[in-house]
């Protein structure tokens, strides 16, 4: 039995609802569980490059995403006191999408539940995947609130810790500190930060992502110990002393960080997995399937590319099953590992400046090179998927 016609999410995240959403739309039985009671998302907000915003155009909510953010063209590289370094006009876009927009994880995320219930999804919250048999034409499953159900396909968008990864590959492929971790936190905009930008330190790198007219958020990537998640220690007081190298905004933000300051430290840990992404009727994608360094903001894009592609190809009703999810697999890879080198190369030659003389040797190497290089990355992630 080739036909998909009913769909179990695992997830709702970006990657999870977009499925969710692109599956209700064209017709698919779909259920999302997700392991949260509520849609109280941690961090604070995502850039969203074009080839993601096509993807929430194909749902009927780019207008309402660009009301909702911060349209923005370009990125700046600065040095520790904010001096110009290196300006690159993004390679994105086109007539109808503009290079970026940049908004708040929670409004995204509103957004996208909008768009999966009116397409007909059903969420359900506080709920995991127990027990997964998998039988030759459907996949059985036993929630963690005791009920059964059956399903023509798992697709899991569960993000980095997936347990449907595990399921799939066990503890062979798992996300690994890169010894380095983002520190975030909301902030009001200067009306001189219009687009993403880099303040390039030594031994660290600080910037900002305008959210809105009024906020943008702060973020700052360093080495940090393997493990280290700071919760119960005084961050405000961390991230100060973080911050100190820098200027421009940076010193009145850090003065203004306080115990209620809502701070989010996450560790960056990559993963690629090989492909393929799936086994019999249970597949992944999103960060359940790579997880990369922030440095291309492209995460969620990836995710939300995923849930398009996943949906195009189960549902072209040509071919086996296990078919289709090899052609999801084989034309995700080598994107998505694209992203995971470049940014991952990105992360470990910013956070490689330890003295001001290897930074002097950065500036004339960005001025150079910076924009040409990330232009490159923007033709290839600007392309049709
Ligand atoms: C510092 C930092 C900055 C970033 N900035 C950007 C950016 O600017 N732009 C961008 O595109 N990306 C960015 N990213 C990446 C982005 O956050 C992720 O790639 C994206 O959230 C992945 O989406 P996802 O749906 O795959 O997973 P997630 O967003 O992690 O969602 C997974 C969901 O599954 C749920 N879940 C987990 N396990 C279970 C289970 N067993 N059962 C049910 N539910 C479960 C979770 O609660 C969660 O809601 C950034 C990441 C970091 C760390």
């Amino acid at each position: 039995m080739n036909e998909i016609r009913r769909v179990l999410v695992v997830g709702g995240g970006v990657g999870g609802l977009t499925a969710a959403a692109i599956l209700a739309r064209r017709g698919t039985e779909v259920i999302v569980i997700e392991r949260r009671p509520a849609f109280d998302i941690p961090g604070v907000g995502l850039g969203q490059p074009a080839n993601a915003l096509r993807v929430y155009d194909s749902l009927g909510v780019l207008e309402e995403i660009l009301e909702t953010g911060f349209v923005y063209d370009r990125m700046h590289i600065f040095d520790p006191s904010r001096k110009l370094i290196a300006e690159h006009k993004f390679l994105l876009g086109d007539d109808r999408v503009p290079a970026f927009c940049a908004l708040s994880r929670l409004q995204l995320h509103k957004i996208l539940l909008a768009a999966a219930e009116r397409a007909g999804a059903q969420i359900r919250l506080g709920v995991e995947v127990s027990e997964i048999h998998e039988d030759r034409d459907c996949v059985d499953v036993t929630f963690s609130n005791g009920q059964r159900d059956s399903f023509d396909l798992l697709a899991g968008f569960d993000g980095i810790r997936s347990t449907t990864r595990l399921h799939l590959v066990g503890t062979a492929f798992a996300p690994r500190p890169s010894g380095y971790g983002a520190w975030r936190v909301q902030a009001p905009r200067p009306a001189d930060v219009r687009g993403m930008e880099f303040l390039q330190g030594v031994s660290s790198k600080t910037g900002a992502m305008p959210l809105s007219n009024d906020i943008m958020y702060l973020f700052h990537i360093r080495s940090e110990a393997a493990g280290a998640n700071f919760a119960g220690q005084d961050q405000a007081k961390l991230f100060k002393e973080r911050l100190a190298q820098y200027g421009g905004y940076v010193p009145e933000i850090a003065a203004s960080l306080n115990s209620s300051s809502d701070i989010v430290y996450s560790p960056i840990e990559p993963l690629m997995l090989p492909w393929p992404w799936f086994r019999g009727r249970v597949v992944i994608g999103g960060d359940a399937a790579h997880t990369f360094a922030p440095h291309l903001t492209q995460g969620a894009a990836m995710a939300a590319e995923d849930a398009f592609v996943l949906a195009r190809e189960v549902l072209a009703d040509d071919g086996s099953v296990e078919a289709r999810l090899m052609r999801y697999s084989m034309k995700r890879y080598p994107r998505c590992a694209f992203v995971y080198t470049f940014s991952g190369q990105w992360m470990h030659d910013e956070q490689s400046i330890h003295s001001a003389e290897e930074l002097e040797a950065a500036r004339a190497e960005l001025t150079l090179n910076a924009s040409a290089r990330i232009g490159a990355s923007d033709r290839i992630l600007n392309a049709a998927i």
